[in-house]
């Protein structure tokens, strides 16, 4: 996915939060954002935002659907740079046809990972199938840490089994391990990233690493997150220093929710449009070299129409934003 803000703000986050004793569950709403294209579909977003803008190396977070494509449009996102940065694809219905700058070509359907890597620069299109009547499910983002961020772009793909949870639920493990699975995925952080169904009226305790800080994005079901009332589309933050996670489901329906983590990242970034960075300079670069159809980007085979062309850049830098501390 693209973010298609018009004009993106520039973004410096994360540096240096210390690990600290487990705090109270924060909650961060998210923000509709159009997708874009003459009829927008519209994503609910949670990160990057002003209260947070990393848990781990996560650091986009785009919900969307059940969309009814028959009248949003559905997602046809024309093909776009990224840079610093790997893309998860998660649905949890339709599919989307997947093309990138690597020769990729995918379909990204409910319950399979695709996970690419931007490094040093990829470009890819999205477009939801003719099949797909209705569209749901995330796209995350995960900044790259320094010494991997040029790395060469690639293309992963993983259908993770379904793993029962004591309690009544079950786990499809994309990114990481948890409850006893582990992703054969590769990251350059360690992360987890999981699809976790809880039944109704089901309570589960998932033991978790005390070093990472988690994110728990609830899609559907009336949860709480260690007693705290997760609403759908909330984004809910637990701070490092818990060994567990508690989440309880009340409602009479089954419940769905994606559990993110890792531990918090070390470095400032700079995050642009589609970019992820380290400078501003860097950013004007990899602008530069998009709309110079730089081979930097490669090419992306079978998409019938125009790439995007990138924003434009905001007259100043923003000052570095950092998360709160927990
Ligand atoms: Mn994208």
């Amino acid at each position: 996915m693209s973010n298609t803000e018009t004009h993106p703000a520039e973004v410096r986050c994360g540096a240096g939060e210390d690990a600290a004793p487990a705090a109270g569950v924060e909650i961060l709403t998210a923000r509709d954002v159009p997708l874009g294209g003459p009829r927008a579909m519209t994503v609910r977003r949670t990160l990057p935002q002003r209260a947070r803008t990393l848990i781990g190396a996560w650091c986009f977070a785009d919900h969307y659907g059940p969309d009814e494509v028959s009248r949003s449009g559905g997602m046809d996102v024309a093909p776009h740079p990224h840079i610093g940065l790997q893309t998860v694809s998660w649905l949890f219905g339709g599919e989307i046809e997947h093309r990138d700058s690597v020769g990729s070509h995918a379909l990204v359907r409910p319950g399979e990972v695709n996970l690419m890597t931007g490094g040093h620069g990829i470009s890819h299109s999205e477009v939801s199938t003719p099949e797909t009547t209705v569209l749901h499910g995330v796209q995350l983002w995960v900044a790259l840490p320094a010494e991997h961020r040029d790395t060469a772009p690639a293309f992963q793909h993983h259908v993770p089994a379904p793993v029962a949870l004591d309690g009544g639920g079950e786990a499809r493990v994309f990114l990481g391990s948890l409850a006893g699975d582990t992703s054969p995925v590769g990251t350059f952080t360690p992360l987890l990233g999981a699809e976790v169904t809880l039944s109704p009226g089901a309570t589960v305790t998932l033991d978790v690493d005390p070093g990472f800080e988690h994110g728990v994005l609830v899609d559907s079901g009336d949860v709480r997150l260690v007693g705290t009332v997760v609403r759908p589309a909330e984004l809910a933050y637990a701070a490092p220093g818990r060994s567990t996670l508690t989440l309880a489901n009340e409602a009479p329906g089954s419940a769905r929710l994606v559990v993110l983590g890792g531990p918090p990242f070390p470095e400032e970034i700079v995050m642009w449009w589609n970019f992820v960075g380290r400078t501003h300079d860097e950013i004007v670069a990899a602008r530069a070299d998009w709309e110079n159809e730089s081979e930097r980007f490669g090419r992306v085979e079978g998409y019938p129409g125009d790439r995007l062309p990138a924003p434009v850049l905001p007259n100043a830098t923003l000052a570095p934003r950092r998360n709160p501390r927990p």
